[in-house]
């Protein structure tokens, strides 16, 4: 009797894990350059465990973004300082959070109440052109790539860069195809729309977006048209919705475009002397405090064009939390997740339909393209 009061027991507690997933947050910078300890609540940033804990984000997928100014090996030494910056994380606190590389694995670390990280990389310029470094990167757990950042690189353009290659190269086929045979999921965030429906007619698994929200409402180009919205629904992606304020709300979105002109420069510096360069870039960031107009309905106005476009299974968030200067209103940091679901279920969404939205979606994707 005792043993089947367990199994229901444990059964319940099988079925009651939510899982929360946030799929682009910046926070590994803080942990590298400033090393913050996110174990502990800090007034500044937007992300540390006990807010992830009490905004329901159990699985965030952490962004080991190099700038594009780190040029080929150094863009490498700066990807594994943050692999490594990561590494100590999890060394330090195995209590609390754990390297997932699958969907098993969230499901099982979050099971134990720890945070389930997923580690991806942010340009495709960080693996030098290489398919060998692309697999040793999935060899130390990285399970997803934005194909490029802010610039065009040499096989793939960006949303925000004059196109080069007209969409993808052969070589950037390339880099998908392993991608698929590896595993990892393709992020194609950031690129340009030709990059975007070149990846689609080459991908064999579903992609995401993982930070990006509605051209529709506002219209800038690292958001997706609804054509792009609707062809990711229809390769059985998801679009995480990008929480910055130019994003988000019209009202914001020349500032964002002014602030993607001002990316031009180019420091010729190696070493120590670039990273320092990058941390000061890095700390200039943190202090701007720009006055915006992007609230937490705006956030929820841009799930719910994308639901409506896309349907249910395919919309996702993907806040860019420490990555974004001016987070929304009323979604200040990744504890206010609870007031974007609110914003929703006062719209009429479901909690079944909100988990979704918070993580099943994501889950769908990684557990795909990971074969588990
Ligand atoms: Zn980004």
């Amino acid at each position: 009797m005792r043993i089947v009061l367990l199994w229901f027991a444990l059964a319940r507690l099988h079925a009651q894990i939510n899982i929360g997933i946030d799929s682009h947050i910046d926070t590994m910078q803080r942990v590298l350059i400033d090393r913050t300890d996110i174990t502990q609540r800090s007034p500044v940033g937007h992300v540390d465990i006990p807010r992830m804990r009490e905004g329901g984000v159990n699985a965030p997928f952490f962004a080991l973004w190099v700038p594009t100014y780190y040029k080929g090996a150094e863009a490498i030494r700066r990807t594994l300082d943050l692999r490594d910056a990561a590494q100590r994380l999890f060394d330090t606190h195995p209590e609390q959070i754990a390297l997932a590389l699958n969907a098993a694995d969230v499901e099982r670390i979050a099971r134990s109440r720890r945070i389930a990280a997923i580690l991806t990389i942010e340009g495709g310029h960080q693996i030098d052109d290489d398919l060998g470094v692309l697999r040793m990167y999935y060899r130390l757990g990285i399970r997803s790539m934005t194909l490029t950042h802010f610039r065009h690189h040499n096989w793939a353009d960006s949303s925000t860069d004059e196109p080069m290659h007209n969409g993808l190269t052969e070589f950037g086929k390339e880099v998908v195809r392993e991608m698929n045979r590896l595993g990892m999921i393709v992020d194609i965030s950031h690129v340009s729309d030709k990059t975007f429906y070149d990846v689609l007619s080459v991908t064999a698994k579903p992609v995401i977006a993982s930070h990006s929200s509605c051209r529709e409402l506002s219209d800038v180009p690292r958001n997706m048209t609804d054509d792009m919205i609707r062809a990711l629904a229809k390769n059985g992606g998801v679009i995480g919705i990008n929480f910055g304020e130019g994003f988000l709300n019209p009202k914001d979105a020349e500032t964002l475009k002014a602030n993607i002109a001002k990316i031009a420069e180019e420091p010729a510096l190696t070493g120590k002397a670039l990273d320092q360069y990058s941390e000061q870039q890095h700390r200039d960031e943190q202090m701007s405090k720009p006055a915006t107009y992007a609230t937490v309905d705006d956030a929820a106005a841009h799930v719910d064009h994308a639901v409506k476009i896309a349907g249910i299974d395919h919309v996702g968030i993907g806040s860019d939390f420490d990555g974004i200067s001016a987070p929304p209103k009323g979604l200040e940091d990744i504890s206010k997740m609870t007031a974007l679901a609110a914003a929703l279920r006062k719209k009429g969404y479901s909690d079944p339909d909100i988990r979704k939205i918070f993580g099943g979606n994501t889950l769908r994707v990684l557990r795909e393209v990971t074969g588990k």
